[in-house]
């Protein structure tokens, strides 16, 4: 049994050293290769994951399966890690295992984005988008807030400041709670509500948020609908600019075995699928069909509800996304592909049905309440802190608290991990194996 745990992050080397060792103990089943090298350099490894004895992957129907574009969405490296455990240890005991790595073939890239991920899990982390390549400028930011673990304690917390214009006030119910104050309601106390940081060049009167130098967004570089800067921000240069994304999109175009794929992000819980641009009504119907089916099952397996990027999942109603992974798949490459958003914080707090990025907008006090309960008992008061005095270095007394939303929602925290991953094997098997097999039989003269 190879000597690895699903219960945390691994930094570069260690999954560098854990796919070496997956191939070397099992030589007959796993090979791994460079894709490319990220902007730092850093190999991009591929897991290629077959029976060698009957024959090239490349010969074989495949699918693919990737994690960790976005730089802190490092569960995902976890979850490629742990299905490619499953295969290799369930192979000869397991049917269907046996069978997709006799006849078909997963090629599984753990780590998209090494450089951002490097940083995601330093011991003094910087949170970015995807690349750490300075996009669209390279010169440093000037003034505004600059969001960090200001206090030291390992954590990025919400700084509260006392304002008589401030737009929340505490909750009467709860009061580690902040709710909104009506626009007409005054003589009460209340507060402006900050990410917790320090502020670059203040004046003494305006907190911007300062932008990163690092804006470019990977999953926005695929060369489907790809938009410039001014229509989508961080979709880089040109389609396939970014290192990262021209070496998947050289091997996928290079490979028309692959049937189908999954790239692994974070969070919601969610199963998503074309089109991010577009109305379920262009799609070819058969298609449609089959992409709905596909998802019933993966809901059954997986236990996610799957939805449609343009239907039920838009960071706002009057916006697409566009030169995204699965569309790009989907589209150009005749893949049905799927992003699989792992983990969700509502749902754990028994917040079922809720509407996904709607839920940021608008949702009833009742679930804030849960949520707060949730981090209580189930993660031990860690998830949301109460709100605690810190002197501030330019903005005087505050205090800080709130979600600490890195350990609660970006991924699940370490002791929950392990479950939350084991919902993805069953449906990447099934996934592969419902892929057409052609097999050529010569006749005889
Ligand atoms: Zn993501």
């Amino acid at each position: 049994m190879p000597d690895i745990e699903f219960d945390r992050f691994y930094r570069y080397d260690d999954l560098t050293r854990h796919l070496r060792a997956f191939a070397d103990e099992y030589p007959g089943l796993v090979r791994v290769e460079s894709l490319g090298q990220s902007h730092e350099g850093r190999e991009i490894w591929l897991a290629v994951v077959t029976n060698a004895a009957t024959g090239p992957d490349v010969e074989k129907p495949a699918f693919w399966v990737d994690g960790n574009i976005h730089a802190t969405e490092v569960s995902p490296s976890t979850a490629c890690l742990y299905f490619l455990n499953y295969l290799v240890t369930r192979y000869r005991d397991d049917n269907a295992v046996t069978r997709a790595l006799d006849t078909r073939v997963y090629y599984i890239v753990p780590r998209v984005n090494p450089d951002g991920a490097e940083w995601a899990l330093a011991d003094r982390p910087r949170y970015i988008r995807s690349s750490t390549r300075p996009y669209p400028y390279d010169e440093e930011p000037i003034g505004g807030l600059v969001v960090e673990d200001i206090d030291g304690d390992g954590r990025m917390l919400t700084m509260r400041i006392p304002d008589a214009n401030g737009p929340w006030k505490v909750c009467p119910q709860e009061p580690r709670l902040l709710v909104r104050r009506d626009p007409t309601e005054f003589g009460g106390t209340y507060y402006r509500l900050l990410p917790e940081g320090k502020v670059d060049q203040y004046d003494g009167v305006t907190v911007a948020i300062q932008p990163k130098k690092e804006r470019l967004d990977l999953n926005r570089n695929f060369p489907e609908h790809w938009r410039q800067e001014h229509e989508q921000r961080g979709a880089g240069p040109y389609p396939t600019s970014e290192p990262e994304v021209r070496a998947m999109v050289a091997f996928i175009a290079a490979h028309p075995n692959i049937t189908g794929a999954v790239a692994f992000h974070t969070y919601s819980g969610v199963m998503l699928r074309p089109y991010d641009d577009r109305d379920d009504k262009e799609f070819p119907i058969e298609d449609l069909w089959t992409y709905q089916a596909i998802g019933r099952k993966g809901t059954e397996l997986t236990g996610y509800p799957a939805v449609s990027v343009f239907h039920d999942f838009r960071y706002h109603p009057k916006e697409i996304i566009t030169g995204g992974f699965d569309t790009w798949m989907y589209e150009q490459m005749g893949a049905f592909a799927w992003t699989i958003e792992v983990w969700s914080p509502q749902r754990q707090a028994g917040i079922e049905d809720y509407k996904f990025i709607d839920w940021y907008r608008e949702h009833p006090l009742a679930d804030d309440l849960k949520m707060l309960a949730w981090s209580d008992e189930a993660l031990d008061g860690k998830g949301y802190v109460d709100w605690y005095p810190y002197e501030h270095p330019q903005l005087g007394k505050v205090e800080l608290g709130g979600w600490d939303s890195v350990f609660a929602f970006r991924n699940p925290p370490a002791a929950f991990l392990e479950k939350e991953i084991a919902r993805f094997p069953e449906f990447l098997l099934w996934a592969l194996l419902i892929s057409p097999r052609l097999e050529l039989y010569e006749s005889g003269r």
